[in-house]
């Protein structure tokens, strides 16, 4: 019988699984019968962003945790799938770290280049998952949001595939229910233009933080506090930005910090990260993680150590995004159709032993790269993915970090080599700090906006403007 795969998600991950279906079929292989059921009525995962906060049209929570003014955090040549170069999409080189939307192009560039579109039903949102053990199979519910009708579907292997940036993890503080301005997560926050001229106070230390914060830096917030629980980030800051420990607690507009010293703020982020959670999994396949480079119970960080039928994909914390999930999805390809035979539960079990021993002790980000690009080798080794090369995609990662910490208003304006083209990066027409339009016809072609964007003025009357 064809073997029957369900993928529930059409990210990045779930698309990456299609994409290394239809890449065994270019060569010959026998395809199984795939259906992937993606909740919103378009494919992209976060790279889809809506307006909306909340609930979506379907009274569903609202998934992408992307803001209008997003521009990639890391240098694009570090995502590249190495089957579909940058300079192939787009004709021509462009820039390190492009916007959202012009991110997004490109992802959906591959995917509309192959056939794999009819596998995808949009607007389904999967309800329920049981697994048989005496028929090895997995019973999947969906429901059809524009319909309200659900069904089943039998499938012999199960890809999850829903990303775990989506359900925010929100601490309570003492005194914040009284807090007169306004207090949001990251995952609802959508343009810092309200921002402009306020005291801004974010919570958190880490992705999220940094860069709504300077977002609002650059959309002319009057002052911008980061408040980190362990480690401050120690970036060098704007004149207007400062690091702050722990908030003990609120006192209307005032925040208290563990040092003893406090602030007045507007308005609060919360940039306290993501849960994972998988609603619609029975309690024993789901994943139980905090955000870390190595989830337990997942051999080669994508097999469920338990029910080797089900496999995750993207569920680490990223350094390596993109071309990550497609050498774990060409992985969990070969494992499903027996490419890939597996090891023995015991040897599984040491492997993974292993990997989170070496977690356990990664001294500093360089090492976290190191892990992550040792992980990937593994996988691309295994399969028939088009290697790269991994150790310059390390150290661009490794550049990248030093460069944040030497402008972190100014990293995005760096230059980095494809290591799958050999071509260089060219430099984008306006830099970063003064882009206010960051649609990908004006990413394209211009024209420059750089203009002098260093007093609230000038800020305000870019805003005016659009
Ligand atoms: C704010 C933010 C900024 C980021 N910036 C970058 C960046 O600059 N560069 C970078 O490389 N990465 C970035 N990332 C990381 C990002 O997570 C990955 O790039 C990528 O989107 C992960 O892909 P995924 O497919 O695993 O998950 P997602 O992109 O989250 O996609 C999951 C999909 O599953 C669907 N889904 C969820 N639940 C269900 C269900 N029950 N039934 C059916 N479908 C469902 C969702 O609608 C979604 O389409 C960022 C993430 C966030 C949150």
């Amino acid at each position: 019988m064809t073997l029957r795969v369900g993928i529930i998600g059409a990210g990045p991950s779930g698309l990456a699984q299609l994409r290394a279906f239809e890449s065994a079929r270019q060569k010959g292989a026998d395809i199984p019968a795939i259906m992937c059921f993606e909740k919103q009525d378009e494919w992209g995962g976060q790279w889809n962003n809506s307006w909306r906060i909340g609930l979506d049209a379907h009274g569903e929570p609202v998934h992408s945790s992307m803001y209008r003014h997003l521009w990639s955090n890391g240098p694009k040549e570090c995502l590249e799938f190495s089957d579909y170069s940058f300079d192939e999409h787009f004709g021509r080189p462009i820039s390190s770290f492009p916007p959202r939307e012009v991110l997004f192009d490109y992802i959906k560039g591959r995917v509309e280049k192959s056939d794999v579109r009819k596998y995808v039903r949009f607007n389904s949102v999967a309800r329920h998952t049981s697994y048989n053990e005496a028929t090895q199979e997995f019973t999947l519910t969906v429901e059809d949001l524009k319909t309200n009708l659900t069904e089943t579907h039998v499938f012999d292997k199960l890809v999850i595939a829903t990303g775990h940036f989506s359900v925010p993890s929100v601490p309570e503080f003492k005194g914040i229910k009284t807090f007169p301005g306004e207090v949001l997560h990251a995952h609802d926050f959508r343009g810092a233009e309200r921002f402009y001229g306020k005291k801004l106070l974010m919570i958190g230390s880490s992705y999220s933080a940094e860069d709504i914060g300077m977002q609002a830096h650059k959309m002319g917030a009057a002052s911008i506090a980061l408040s980190y629980r362990t480690t401050s980030m120690g970036y060098d800051w704007p004149e207007n930005t400062v690091e702050r420990p722990l908030v003990t607690h609120f006192q209307g507009r005032t925040a208290h910090f563990s040092d003893g010293t406090q602030g007045e703020f507007d308005a609060v982020v919360l940039c306290t990260g993501y849960q994972h959670k998988y609603p619609y999994l029975p309690s024993e396949l789901s994943l139980k993680s905090s955000n870390v480079l190595y989830p337990g119970n997942l051999y080669k960080g994508v097999v469920w150590q338990q029910n080797t039928n089900l496999f995750y994909l993207g569920a680490q914390d990223q350094y390596y995004t993109f071309n990550m999930f497609d050498a774990q999805a060409w992985f969990a390809r070969d494992v499903m159709t027996g490419v890939i035979e597996l090891p023995s539960l015991a040897e599984r079990q040491k492997d993974i032993a292993a990997w989170l021993e070496r977690q356990a002790v990664l001294p500093n980000h360089d090492a976290e790269a190191d892990f992550q690009t040792d992980y990937l080798r593994e996988l691309i080794d295994a399969t028939d993915y088009p290697s790269f090369d991994l150790d310059a995609v390390c150290q661009l990662f490794k550049d990248w970090m030093h460069h944040k910490k030497t402008d972190i208003l100014g990293y995005r304006d760096m230059l980095h080599r494809s290591v799958v083209t050999g071509t260089m990066a060219t430099k984008h027409h306006t830099r970063w700090i003064n882009a206010m339009d960051d649609s990908m016809e004006r990413y394209l072609d211009g024209p420059s906006q750089d203009v002098d964007t260093g007093s609230p003025a000038a800020v305000a009357d870019i805003l005016a403007a659009r």
